[in-house]
């Protein structure tokens, strides 16, 4: 009880420490409600104050983005760096391009991404990046001037023993690329590890541009499989139609399950005959268009503008868009429809409320930073190969990533059971990833 107290006061500096920084908080807050239990068992981590350490980014970076838009105007975008936690290898975590970026946003990321990088069992910290810089309906060169003006502040920090950036929201392929080709002119390096996500020709991955998508759903199979069940013949409905979304429908429908309904900021798409990845993957990856474009191929399809995705009937739910995207009004609805299990693609994106109402339903609820690290994994399985300078094959590396999926869902699962929760993943997922850092902090004295 003491120890929970404890905790509370240290939440509640935090707030006081970062103002205005909600999402931050409330990603600071539910990793600190689940630890009690583990400073009752590991005194030693209270008195070196850890989790207090862990609580403040190592470093963080504000600069300026000018760049200059297709018609010669000037534009200025705020972009950030924050190298959270180093304990367990170079920061490592993704950077997004979205107008609804400030520090706060970047700041929940990094510090998620410190708990999910250690469950993935490589050796990479935690840190995100990005600005609120929107891609949506700027040119490509316009998007090339901007990568190009935001590495020229970012090269500085980065480095591939040093920090390793990759993509996120409104970060893909196309901008990688630019990002790389900054850095290499501004360093005169060809320094492949310094990004991941890369194109094949130039150092990328096999499966990178897959890992999210397929890890998240290997991970829900995984729950699933712990029920003797499986996604085979289950109807599933993925938000959002970007890079994790595609993948997670590909691999659903390899698993034998049937992703019925997938939207984008915009609106909703329902094709009972199950959503069709090529068509997609055109439309969103190649042509860059909106997700209602789908029914121009598919005039079975039904397309509900400004609709909630959530009221779609489904066994289970893939939240793959973006943070606080399912309510506790939607999990309500989601378990009244029936939904058994929820994997999340996205970072965060059931509320807390929504999270209570997954769990005290008895649904299978795989948090984000266990159910999406298929990602960052493959990344460190890029950095591997550029490091030996080797290139695996496809199915070599799903296969590694699969293996990954696996002891994550075991690691949280065991947790889980050890600290009494069993079945809570995110208890599992948090004191996991958790304790690993505090070990390696500790062990590294008073830095
Ligand atoms: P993309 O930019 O490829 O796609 C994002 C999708 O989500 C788009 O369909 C977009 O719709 C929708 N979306 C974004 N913001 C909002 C919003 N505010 N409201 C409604 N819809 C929104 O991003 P990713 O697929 O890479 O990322 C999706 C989620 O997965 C994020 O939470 C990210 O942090 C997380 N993630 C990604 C990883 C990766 O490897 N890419 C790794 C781990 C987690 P629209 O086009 O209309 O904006």
């Amino acid at each position: 009880m003491v120890m929970v107290e404890r905790v509370e006061a240290i939440y509640q500096d935090v707030v006081k420490r970062n103002p205005g920084e909600v999402e931050f908080h409330q990603a600071v807050k539910e990793v600190l409600e689940c630890l009690g239990p583990v400073l009752v068992k590991y005194p030693d981590f209270t008195e070196a104050k850890i989790i207090e350490r862990i609580c403040e980014p190592e470093r963080q970076t504000i600069f300026r983005v000018p760049w200059q838009d297709d018609r010669g105007e000037v534009q200025i975008n705020r972009g950030f760096r924050v190298q959270f936690n180093s304990a367990l290898g170079p920061y490592k975590g993704g950077l997004r391009f979205h107008p609804s970026v400030y520090l706060g946003i970047i700041k929940f990321l990094g510090f998620e991404q410190i708990f999910k990088n250690s469950l993935t069992g490589l050796p990479i910290g935690g840190a995100k990046g990005g600005s609120d810089f929107d891609p949506k309906g700027k040119s490509d060169n316009e998007v090339m001037r901007f990568c190009q003006s935001f590495m020229t502040e970012l090269w500085r920090i980065i480095g591939e023993h040093t920090d390793v950036p990759a993509g996120d929201i409104g970060v893909g392929g196309r901008e990688i690329g630019y990002l790389f080709g900054q850095y290499k002119r501004l360093t005169n390096k060809f320094e492949a590890g310094v990004l991941t996500g890369k194109g094949l020709v130039y150092g990328g991955s096999q499966v990178r541009t897959e890992a999210t998508g397929y890890g998240c759903t290997y991970f829900v199979e995984e729950m699933l499989k712990g029920k003797k069940n499986g996604l085979k013949g289950k109807k599933v409905v993925v938000s959002g139609s970007g890079n994790v979304a595609i993948y997670t429908l590909e691999k659903v429908h390899q698993l034998g399950g049937k992703v019925i309904a997938m939207s984008d900021s915009n609106g909703v798409i329902v094709d009972e005959r199950g959503c069709n990845i090529e068509t997609i993957q055109q439309l969103k990856e190649v042509e860059r268009r909106r997700i209602k474009d789908y029914c121009d191929y598919h005039r079975h399809a039904k397309y509900i503008h400004g609709g909630n995705i959530w009221d779609v009937p489904c066994d289970v739910a893939m939240p793959s868009a973006t943070q606080n995207e399912v309510t506790g009004k939607d999990a309500k609805k989601l378990v009244k429809n029936g939904c058994i299990a929820v994997g999340e693609g996205a970072n965060m994106p059931t509320t807390p409320d929504g999270v209570q109402v997954f769990l005290s339903a008895g649904v299978l609820f795989g948090p984000g930073k266990a159910a999406n690290a298929g990602g960052v994994a493959t990344s460190a399985l890029e950095m591997q190969q550029n490091a030996g300078r080797e290139a695996w094959g496809f199915e070599e590396t799903d296969a590694k990533l699969h293996q990954i999926m696996k002891n994550v869902y075991q690691l949280c699962s065991e947790a889980a059971d050890e600290f009494g929760s069993p079945g809570n993943f995110v208890v599992g997922a948090n004191i996991a990833g958790f304790i690993k850092v505090a070990r390696a902090m500790s062990a590294h004295g008073l830095v």
